[in-house]
């Protein structure tokens, strides 16, 4: 095994005024081992991203082979201490009670010029003391989709960690047939989850519970320390960002796929990404993952099961909460949603105030793109062409058969647009403001990880630069907009990554 080897000099890091710090790592061996990376064989680089980049303050003249290098393990930057942090969870609703990361390691934090602190986790970087019977590994097919959902997720506006670049290699890999390693360094200001608190409670480890508390508050949530009750304001602190963060996928028709306890991030981020998918037809019922075969993790059943996650967090914080705070704070999570999730859908329809019928109004649009089998996003889209003056269903660019419940729903929505002081175009541009034109569908992630399986990496550098933007429109890019050819359409992923 290749050791890795810090930088002889800080004048060569590759990052523009920051230094590895790891604030993490010195909590101590409760909290995270020290494992050294496992570098693959025949690295390369499939893409880095620009606007990723920035948060970090990577250099981009920096030599690609030393950005191979570090994300294969082969170089450290200087203060880098590559651990593997340890943490417990509720998978598909049951108890597990210590999980890790398998096959992620955080190098350590980047404290930028701004004060803020960037996480390095390399993904896929070989196994640790948590790999249970894994291998550590990640396949280039879900580095790749990982890769390009965190750039496309931020590109939405959706809170998510984040990915710098991504390496592909010759190192064989076993799933349900031979593929290749890969790795992807991911970015976030912390990657703590519910089950690191879950870990810490379930086994009487009161004084860790109080220290990742504390941590947090100190490095990522300074202004709650002044509250009377910092650790309740912190859970309250999550419970809100993550009602924000459901609304948020839903308005977008994202479904995670894996909403284990242990997949939901403490700062209320979209967190690791396997078997997700962009709903395509509106389906409420939509199962993106297909080991899920009780539908747990279906589109609709996310912000409930968001709430349940939530509960779990609760107890896992139970030690350094009061039980009646704790209660009335997670009975706060639903209102937060729904006002979250119509302000979002009242966005989506153009509605720039709130006014009494919004929310009948945005409920029978959604059950119309059902009962129609209409595109989520699409359908969303198209609804900007509308015009307060027009009649009858033309406006709809033919999206929606022309049936008289589309006519009484279009009746009652432009007779709603009317009552706003807004030109039509005006409103077109809010629309499409919030509406994306592309999205990462599951064919077209298909298409960039076929090719990239036969050593072109082109069409995932074309789909993370397009995702970065998805509302604007580019000349040439039409197929992108378009759902899967028929047939492909529903494919769900497996958790095999
Ligand atoms: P996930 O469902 O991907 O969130 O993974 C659940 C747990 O399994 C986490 O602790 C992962 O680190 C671990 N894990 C998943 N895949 C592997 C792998 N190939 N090798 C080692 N650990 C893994
Ligand atoms: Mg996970």
């Amino acid at each position: 095994m290749n050791t890795p080897t810090a930088s002889p000099s800080p004048n060569d890091s590759p990052f523009a005024g920051g230094r590895l710090v790891n604030h993490f790592a010195r909590m101590g061996v409760d909290f995270a081992r020290s494992t050294a990376p496992v570098p693959l064989h025949n690295p390369r680089l499939v893409d880095l991203s620009t606007d990723a980049a920035k948060n970090i303050g990577w250099r981009l003249d920096t030599p690609e082979q030393k950005l191979v290098a570090l994300l294969n393990g082969e170089w450290l930057p200087e203060g880098a201490q590559p651990v593997a942090s340890i943490y417990a969870g509720h998978q598909f609703g049951s108890w597990v009670s210590q999980l890790g990361d398998g096959r992620a390691l955080l190098l350590g934090q980047i404290e930028t010029t701004d004060g803020d602190l960037w996480e390095l986790q390399l993904k896929g970087s070989g196994p640790t003391d948590f790999s249970r019977q894994g291998d550590g590994r990640a396949v280039l097919r879900s580095t790749i989709r990982e890769y390009l959902c965190s750039e496309a997720m931020h590109g939405l506006g959706v809170p998510t960690t984040r990915a710098l670049a991504m390496i592909d290699s010759d190192t064989p890999v076993y799933r349900e047939e031979v593929e290749t390693g890969a790795v992807v360094m991911r970015l976030a200001p912390s990657f703590v989850r519910f089950g690191h608190f879950e870990l810490f409670a379930s086994r009487g480890q009161v004084e860790q519970v109080r220290q990742l508390a504390d941590h947090l508050l100190k490095h990522y949530r300074p202004h709650l320390l002044d509250s009377p009750k910092p650790y309740l304001a912190l859970y309250r602190d999550v419970i809100g960002r993550t009602a924000k963060l459901m609304a948020m996928w839903q308005s977008v028709g994202f479904s995670h796929g894996v909403m284990n306890s242990d997949n939901m991030s403490i700062l209320g981020l979209t967190l690791d990404y396997g078997p997700f998918g962009f709903m395509e037809t509106y389906q409420p019922g939509y199962i993106c993952n297909h080991s899920d075969h009780s539908g747990r993790y279906a589109y609709s059943k996310q912000p409930n099961i968001a709430l349940w996650n939530l509960a779990c967090l609760g107890n896992g914080m139970l030690p350094i909460l009061d039980l009646a705070d704790a209660k009335q704070a997670l009975e706060g999570y639903r209102d937060i949603y729904t006002r979250e999730f119509y302000e979002r859908f009242r966005a989506k329809l153009g509605l720039v105030d709130e006014q009494i019928g919004d929310h009948l109004l945005v409920d029978d649009w959604l059950q119309l793109m059902h009962h129609q089998g209409l595109d989520f996003s699409n359908g969303f889209r198209n609804l900007s062409a509308v015009t307060q003056s027009g009649n009858g269903l033309e406006s709809l660019a033919g999206l929606a058969e022309a049936d008289s419940r589309t006519e009484d729903w279009l009746i009652r929505y432009r007779a709603r647009l009317q009552q706003q002081d807004l030109a039509d175009s005006v409103r077109e541009e809010a629309m499409n403001r919030v509406n994306p034109l592309y999205l990462l569908r599951n064919h077209l992630a298909q298409t960039a990880i076929e090719l990239a399986q036969h050593g072109d990496y082109s069409e995932v550098r074309r789909l993370r630069e397009l995702l970065a933007d998805p509302f604007n429109y580019r000349p040439g890019h039409g197929r992108y907009t378009q759902p899967a050819p028929a047939g492909s359409a529903e494919f769900a992923v497996s958790c095999s990554s």
